[in-house]
């Protein structure tokens, strides 16, 4: 959802200090809003673009303050914040305000560019010395690509260097011409390469998405890589991993980053009001990820693991 008027998306989340999404140490902006759907998806709060009350249960104290509040009478007094009824809830703030324990928040912010640039450019100094810069994240950096290009220029501007992680469900001459010039580096998931499961898992259809990966490893400029969300019994099948490979030595790409399963989105999109269908709640065994490696390993594809 865009600002009205103004065509400026919602950030859920500015991370400082990041050591996991790139090079050297970053701050990685989240963009709301996203073409898919996937139904593991580790960012929940980021895939709907409009903003949204979040619980975090851990915090709670169980006060029931919050239900004293609201003056929807969107939380029951018996069942407390876990039950919000969505439905009544006009995101007022009026409960995030009250609540004694920040266990409650509303997840975006809108952000001019130059108020974002701002806030990022103050850890320039960690940036240069580390080799590292930001991270345009989300959900999907590219779904507001005029705001997204005008930071990433202004960026470029100030000598940061900016890295975009994608799903690739974009249009390839819009993000061409205007993003990928102010670009450094390209994290792009490539999930499952058969055409039913994709549409099944992440509600898109991956025809664009692969090709739009070939185009992006067919550029000089900017640097890719390809990495694969390991899903147990949904992405990390040998068949699939087996296909990815296959694809990834017809284009040539000796390298792979593999992002093993962590179960701890399950409590985020529960405290986001969401039913996920895909319910595993434990993290992959050394076993499993043995299993992963040993397939890249008969390609000969180097990983990240
Ligand atoms: S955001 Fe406002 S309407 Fe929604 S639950 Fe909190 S107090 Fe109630
Ligand atoms: S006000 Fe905060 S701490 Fe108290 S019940 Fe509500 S969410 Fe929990």
């Amino acid at each position: 959802m865009a600002e009205p008027g103004k065509r400026r998306p919602l950030i859920a989340e500015i991370k400082r200090n990041s050591l996991d999404d790139g090079p050297g140490i970053r701050s990685v902006v989240f963009f709301k809003g996203c073409p898919l759907s996937c139904v593991w998806c580790h960012n929940p709060e980021c895939i709907g673009a409009g903003p949204e009350l979040i619980y975090r249960e851990t915090q709670c104290i169980g006060c029931r303050t919050c239900a004293k509040v609201c003056p929807e009478k969107a939380i029951p007094e018996k069942d407390g914040p876990a039950a919000v009824d969505r439905e009544k809830c006009n995101l007022c703030g009026v409960c995030v305000e009250e609540c004694p324990s920040g266990a409650l928040a509303i997840v975006g912010k809108y952000y001019t560019p130059d108020e974002l640039v701002e806030a990022l450019a103050r850890d320039k100094a960690f940036y240069d010395n580390s080799g590292g810069g930001v991270t345009l994240s989300g959900g999907e950096p590219t779904l507001a690509l005029d705001y997204t290009a005008e930071i990433a220029k202004k960026l470029n501007e100030r000598g940061i260097r900016v890295l975009i992680e994608t799903c690739a469900d974009f249009d390839w001459d819009r993000v061409k011409e205007k993003l990928l010039p102010w670009v450094d580096l390209v994290f792009v998931d490539m999930k499952l390469c058969a055409e039913d499961l994709h549409k099944k898992f992440t509600r898109r259809d991956n025809a664009r998405i692969k090709q739009n990966i070939e185009r992006l490893i067919a550029l000089e400029s900017p640097r890719v890589l390809v990495r694969v969300p390991l899903i147990p019994e949904v992405t990390a099948t040998r068949e699939n991993l087996v296909a990815i490979a296959e694809w990834m030595r017809s284009h040539g790409l000796k390298r792979i980053a593999l992002l093993p399963y962590n179960p701890l989105w399950l409590a985020k999109a529960r405290g986001l009001g969401q039913s996920p269908s895909y319910q595993r709640d434990t993290w992959m065994s050394k076993e499993e990820r043995e299993a992963v490696k040993k397939i890249f390993a008969e390609f000969e594809i180097e990983r990240d693991i």
